[in-house]
C-alpha cells in the first residue's frame, strides 16, 4: 500500500533509509521520533502514510514560507493539501476550512501558534484526524540551536487527543535534543529512529582563507548556472562579498537580518525561482528553504559551531545528489566568535557553546576525513565501507597539501611547550618559537630556552596554526583558565618519535592543487545539452504555475530524462521522480521537447541505462564507483601495490585492477613498475610489438597463460599511453 502510494504520487519506487520504518509506526499509530539528516526524506513519512490512512494528517510547520513550498509541491503530484496560518485572508481561510469540513483535504499544515488556540483544537476535535506530524521538531528544545516558544505549548496535543499518533521529525542529532522533544511533547513509548548523520554525497572542502576573491571565484566557476549560498559570519561581509562579486560581474544577492523584509523576501524568492544563482548570506537564511538542488554551500568564515556548519553545509544536496561544501576560514572569526560567546552568562549553555566553538576549531585545523569528524561528533562512526577514505573530502581525496617533515615541526614545538613548562597558550608560545622580542618574552627570560626561535623562518600564524592542528589531534591538549597548552600522552610519543603528526604547509606556500570536482555516477549518460533545454522548458513551466522550479521536478528527475530521453508518456513513466499526476500534466510537453531534440541533434532516444545510477542517500549515494576510484587513485599515487589497495579499500583485486587501469590512463603513466616486475614487463612488450595492443587474448596466448591477465592488462594500458605519445609503434 505504502510503496503504491510511493510510486503513484511521487513516481519513486524505492524507500530511503529508515522511511519505511518510520512509515510504519505512522500507519500503526504509534508516537514516534524520526531523525534524519537534511535532505534524508522526512517528509515522506508522514505524507506517504497520510495518503493510505482515512482522515486528516495535521502537520506542524515553523515558517510560512516552509508551508506554501511543501503544500505546493503535494498539489504538484495531485494530492490534496492546504494551509493555515496569518499569511491568509479571512475568505481564504474560510475555504480552507470548508475543505477541510467536506473531507476533501488528506493534509493540513498549521503554525504551532495556530493549532494550539483553543479554536484550532476543538475543531479538530469535530474532525477525524490521522495523525500530527510536528516538523522540525527540534525547536521545542532549548539545547537546539532555533529554540521557538510557540513550540513547548504542544504538549497540548497528547492529552487532546489521546487516540492519535503523534510523530516528531528533526535533523538535529543531538541526544540530549531527543529526548526533550519526546518528554516536552509527552510522546507514549516513542519509536525512536535514527538515521545516519553523514551525507556521503557532500563533498566536504577546508581551507584557510586567502585574502583577495580567488578562491570564491575558483570554486563559482566551477558551478556555472547552478545554484550556491555563500555564508558570510557578518553583515558586513555579506555586503562587501557581494558588492565584490558584483565587480567581478558575477550576479548575487544578498541577505542578512539587517535588511528590510521586503528586500530580504525578494531575494529569497529570487533564488529559489532560480532568477540568480548565488546567495550571499548569514545564517539568518536557509530555515524555510527548501530548495533541492543547491550545489554548493560556501562559508566565507569560520561558523560558530559544528552544529552549525552541520546545518549549514546540510542544505546542499537535499535531492540526494553532489554538492560541494567548502570551508574557508581564518583566525578572525574565532576571535569574534570567542568574545561574543564571553557575553553569555556562565553557566551549562555558555560552556556547551565553547566547546561546539572548539569542535569547530578543530575541524578546520583537522587532518582527518571529515565526514568521520562529522558523525563522530554526533556519536556515530561511518558505515564500514566508507571507514577508509569517504572518497568525498579533501583529506580522502589526498589534496591536502602536507608538511613532509611533520614530526621534526611537532617535535620543536612539543619541546617548546614543554621548556616553557606547560603554563603558556598558543599565542605566546608561537611567539617564543617565532623568536618574538616581545616584552613579556623578554621579562620572562624565555629568549634564553633552547627552543627560542627555533621555527624562526616560519610565519607566527603558521605556527598558530600548526599547534591548532596539534592540539586538534591529541597531541597537544588545552587547559586551564588561559587555554594553557601541555602534552598528552600521545604528544610524548611524538617527542620520542613514536607518533607522527599531519601538519599542513603554509597556505601561502601551498601550491592549490586541487582537482577538478569529484564527477560523479549521477552524470554518467546524461546529455547536457538536453538537461540544459530541459532546464529552460522547467523555468518556464515554474513561472506560469508559479511554483519554484524544483517543485516542477528535481534536478535528478532533469538528469534522468536527460539520461533516458523518453520520447513517451509509458518510457517516461520509469524517470525517477515522475508520478501520474506530473506525467499527465507534464509529460506530453517534455517528451515534445525530447523527441524533437533526439531527432534534430541524432541522439539516441528511449535508452535504458545500463546499471541504473545510484543516487539516493545512504545507499552508495554518491554512486559508489568514481568515488572509491578517486580513493583508489589516491592510494596508487602513495605508491602502494594492488594488493594493499583491495586490502585497505575491502575490494576484490579484479575491481582494484580496474581502478589501476582508469589511474593509468588518467594520469598518463608510461611504467608499470610498481605494479607490474620489470622482467615480466619487459616480456609481455616484446609479444605486444609484435601483435599490437588492440586485444589482450592473443598477448596472453603468446605468452602461454605464464602472465596473469590483470599483469598483461595494465602493461597494456601503459604501453597505450606511450603509443599516444607516439612512444610504441602503432600497428
Ligand atoms: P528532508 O525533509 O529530510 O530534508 P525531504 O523530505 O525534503 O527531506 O526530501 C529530500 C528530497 O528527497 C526531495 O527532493 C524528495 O523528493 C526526495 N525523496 C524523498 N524520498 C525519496 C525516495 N524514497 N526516493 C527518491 N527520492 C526521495
Ligand atoms: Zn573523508
Amino acid at each position: 500500500m505504502l510503496a503504491d502510494a510511493l510510486q503513484r504520487y511521487w513516481g519513486f519506487d524505492t524507500f530511503r533509509p529508515l522511511q519505511e520504518p518510520a512509515m510504519r509506526a505512522v500507519l500503526e499509530g504509534r508516537d514516534s521520533v524520526v531523525v534524519m539528516p537534511t535532505g534524508g526524506g522526512k517528509s515522506l513519512c508522514f505524507q506517504a502514510p497520510a495518503m493510505c490512512l482515512p482522515g486528516l494528517a495535521v502537520v506542524v510547520s515553523p515558517l510560512i514560507s516552509l508551508m506554501k513550498d511543501q503544500v505546493d509541491a503535494l498539489k504538484s503530484c495531485g494530492i490534496p493539501a492546504e494551509f493555515s496560518n496569518s499569511s491568509l485572508s479571512m475568505s481564504e481561510r474560510q475555504r480552507v476550512a470548508e475543505a477541510v469540513r467536506n473531507e476533501r483535504v488528506k493534509l493540513l499544515y498549521v503554525s504551532p501558534e495556530r493549532l494550539v488556540q483553543e479554536r484550532t483544537i476543538e475543531y479538530l476535535k469535530s474532525q477525524k484526524v490521522s495523525l500530527f506530524a510536528i516538523d522540525e521538531a527540534h525547536c521545542v528544545s532549548e539545547w537546539g540551536h532555533d529554540f521557538r516558544p510557540e513550540y513547548r505549548e504542544l504538549s497540548i496535543l497528547r492529552s487532546n487527543f489521546p487516540h492519535v499518533g503523534i510523530h516528531a521529525y528533526t535533523a538535529t542529532a543531538t541526544d540530549r535534543v531527543r529526548k526533550d522533544i519526546v518528554k516536552s511533547l509527552d510522546l507514549r513509548e516513542a519509536e525512536v529512529l535514527v538515521g545516519s548523520f553523514d551525507r556521503p554525497n557532500l563533498v566536504y572542502k577546508v581551507e584557510r582563507r586567502r585574502s583577495g576573491l580567488g578562491q570564491v571565484l575558483e570554486v563559482l566557476g566551477r558551478h556555472k548556472g547552478e545554484s550556491g549560498i555563500i555564508y558570510c559570519t557578518t553583515r558586513k561581509d555579506v555586503e562587501s562579498l557581494h558588492g565584490a562579486l558584483l565587480g567581478e560581474g558575477i550576479k548575487s544577492l544578498p541577505y542578512h537580518a539587517g535588511m528590510l523584509d521586503e528586500d530580504r523576501h525578494r531575494n529569497q524568492e529570487a533564488f529559489i525561482e532560480e532568477r540568480v544563482d548565488v546567495i550571499v548570506a548569514t545564517v539568518a537564511f536557509g530555515m524555510g528553504i527548501d530548495k533541492s538542488n543547491v550545489r554548493f554551500v560556501m562559508h566565507w568564515g569560520m561558523p560558530k559551531s559544528l552544529e552549525n556548519y552541520q546545518q549549514e553545509s546540510g542544505r546542499g544536496g537535499r535531492d540526494g545528489l553532489e554538492a560541494e561544501c567548502w570551508l574557508f576560514h581564518s583566525g578572525q572569526e574565532l576571535m569574534r566568535w570567542k568574545g561574543s560567546l564571553e557575553e553569555l552568562p556562565a553557566g551549562s549553555v555558555r560552556e556547551a557553546a565553547f566547546q561546539s566553538l572548539q569542535a569547530i576549531t578543530n575541524f578546520c585545523h583537522g587532518t582527518v576525513c571529515r565526514h568521520k569528524v562529522l558523525v563522530n561528533y554526533f556519536d556515530q562512526e561511518l558505515p564500514e565501507d566508507s571507514a577508509v577514505s569517504c572518497g568525498a573530502c579533501d583529506v580522502c581525496l589526498g589534496q591536502l597539501d602536507l608538511m613532509p617533515d611533520a614530526l621534526i615541526v611537532g617535535q620543536k614545538i612539543g619541546s617548546c611547550v614543554y621548556r616553557l613548562n606547560q603554563q603558556f597558550g598558543a599565542d605566546y608560545t608561537s611567539q617564543v618559537l617565532k623568536g618574538s622580542k616581545g616584552e613579556r618574552i623578554l621579562q620572562n627570560q624565555h629568549d634564553q630556552l633552547s627552543t627560542y626561535g627555533l621555527l624562526k623562518d616560519e610565519a607566527q600564524r603558521t605556527i598558530r596554526d600548526w599547534i591548532e592542528q596539534l592540539a586538534g589531534q591529541g597531541f597537544l591538549q588545552k587547559f586551564g583558565e588561559y587555554n594553557q597548552l601541555k602534552l598528552t600522552d600521545t604528544g610524548w610519543q611524538m617527542l620520542r618519535g613514536q607518533a607522527t603528526p599531519r601538519l599542513l604547509k603554509p597556505a601561502e606556500k601551498s601550491k592549490s592543487k586541487r582537482e577538478a570536482a569529484v564527477s560523479v555516477d549521477s552524470w554518467d549518460g546524461v546529455d547536457r545539452d538536453l538537461f540544459e533545454l530541459l532546464r529552460k522548458l522547467r523555468r518556464e513551466k515554474a513561472v506560469a504555475m508559479s511554483v519554484p522550479a524544483y517543485i516542477v521536478f528535481t534536478d535528478a528527475t532533469l538528469r534522468d530524462l536527460a539520461r533516458r530521453r523518453p520520447t513517451t508518456l509509458d518510457a517516461m513513466r520509469h524517470v525517477r521522480g515522475v508520478g501520474e499526476k506530473k506525467l499527465a500534466d507534464l509529460g506530453a510537453e517534455f517528451i515534445t521537447v525530447i523527441a524533437e531534440y533526439c531527432r534534430e541533434k541524432n541522439v539516441a532516444a528511449d535508452v535504458t541505462p545500463l546499471s541504473s545510477v545510484a543516487t539516493s542517500i545512504g545507499t552508495t549515494a554518491t554512486g559508489g564507483k568514481t568515488i572509491s576510484a578517486l580513493s583508489a587513485a589516491r592510494l596508487f599515487r602513495e605508491g602502494k601495490t594492488i594488493e594493499q589497495v583491495a586490502l585497505e579499500m575491502n575490494r576484490a583485486v579484479s575491481t582494484v585492477t580496474g581502478y589501476l587501469s582508469d589511474f593509468i590512463q588518467n594520469e598518463g603513466l608510461s611504467d608499470p613498475a610498481p605494479w607490474v616486475p620489470a622482467e615480466t614487463a619487459r616480456r609481455v612488450e616484446a609479444v605486444a610489438r609484435e601483435v599490437g595492443l588492440t586485444l589482450l587474448r592473443p598477448i596472453s596466448d603468446r605468452l602461454e597463460g605464464q602472465v596473469p591477465y590483470d599483469q598483461i592488462r595494465i602493461v597494456v594500458d601503459c604501453l597505450r599511453v606511450r603509443q599516444n605519445l607516439g612512444d610504441f609503434p602503432t600497428p
